[in-house]
């Protein structure tokens, strides 16, 4: 007997779900995060999309990876 018991994938926890955005602050723009996070002020709005960017790659990769922070 060699059956194959379908058990459930083991799903990341979705509690912890990164959504960053940039956001504007006076003459500044702050990539900020559900979860907390903020990126440094930057000059242009782009600049902190990329760290958003960035930010939710990073985490998703780190969660991927196992959480080895
Ligand atoms: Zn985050």
């Amino acid at each position: 007997m060699h059956a194959h018991h379908p058990t459930t994938p083991t799903v990341p926890d979705v509690r912890d779900v990164h959504d960053a955005t940039a956001t504007e602050r006076g003459s500044f723009a702050v990539a900020r995060c559900t979860c907390g996070w903020t990126g440094p002020a930057r000059r242009s709005r782009d600049r902190a999309r990329l760290d958003a960017t960035a930010h939710g790659e990073a985490a998703a990769g780190a969660s991927a990876a196992g959480g080895d922070v």
